[in-house]
């Protein structure tokens, strides 16, 4: 992925009303490389990446692609080049899974109905679904819904992927297949941030595995510096209840 960049977060601050819940969040990707990021319930994880994308604005602290400030961009300018993954699939239940995907394309992407059509059969062949264009999503498995919607966002060239517990409502069996898919793509380069409960996958596949705590980063590193050589106690005692 030739065009993927780096991401920064800055000092990030965001409260809900009083309720401070980014107290001043710092975290690196390079270029081409995956966090996966870690951490309690109501730790910010969500909140974190919302502010990447701009579906929430810091009140204090900088997001930069590529070193430069997303906070004065175009956010649906902003929303084409980072693309985002959630727990739950949000595609269109009435619409085909070649429409959810062609939705956006033609819309945001202005591309006309066959090109859209053929980027998105494109990137369902990449998801391994060629052959369920033309089904409801109600017709696929929780993990065909998910590749979908990672399709979908795929679609729109992104330069930056996040993920947000994109397995957490799959049933055992069908996180694999998203795992995998997922790997994929950070193995091809794309930059990602990724947040997880899956201990196995940040271990193997993140660049730089970050543990969130309260409203920060306590602490962040490679991922054998964070499950073999924790230093914060929280952290040693947050791997001790999930490992
Ligand atoms: P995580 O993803 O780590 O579980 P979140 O970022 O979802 O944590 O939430 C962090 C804290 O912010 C929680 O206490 C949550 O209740 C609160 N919160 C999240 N979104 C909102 C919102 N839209 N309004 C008010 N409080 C929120
Ligand atoms: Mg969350």
């Amino acid at each position: 992925m030739s065009d993927s960049v780096s991401l920064s977060l800055r000092d990030v601050h965001l409260a809900f009303g009083r309720h401070q819940v980014l107290r001043g969040v710092d975290l690196d990707v390079a270029r081409g490389a995956t966090a996966c990021v870690i951490g309690p319930s109501g730790s910010g994880k969500s909140t974190l990446l919302r502010t990447v994308n701009r579906l929430l604005e810091p009140d204090r602290g900088d997001v930069l692609l590529d070193g430069r400030s997303v906070l004065r961009d175009d956010p649906d300018a902003l929303r084409q080049r980072v693309g985002m993954v959630f727990q739950q699939f949000n595609l269109f239940p009435h619409m085909s899974v070649l429409r959810n995907i062609t939705l956006a394309l033609r819309r945001i992407r202005k591309l006309g109905e066959d090109e859209a059509a053929a980027v998105a059969r494109e990137h369902l062949d990449r998801v391994g679904l060629a052959a369920k264009a033309d089904a409801r999503p109600a017709h696929l498995s929780g993990g065909q819904q998910q590749r979908v919607a990672i399709a979908r966002a795929l679609a729109m060239q992104p330069q930056v992927m996040l993920f947000d517990e994109a397995t957490s409502a799959l049933d055992p069996e069908l996180v694999k297949g998203v795992l995998a898919l997922m790997a994929d793509l950070s193995a091809q380069g794309m930059t990602m941030v990724v947040v997880t409960h899956e201990m196995g996958f940040a271990r193997e596949v993140a660049d730089t595995v970050a543990f969130m705590d309260a409203g920060v980063v306590l602490e962040a590193g490679p991922p054998a510096a964070i499950f073999e050589a924790a230093q914060h106690p929280r952290l040693r005692r947050f791997l001790s209840q999930v490992l």
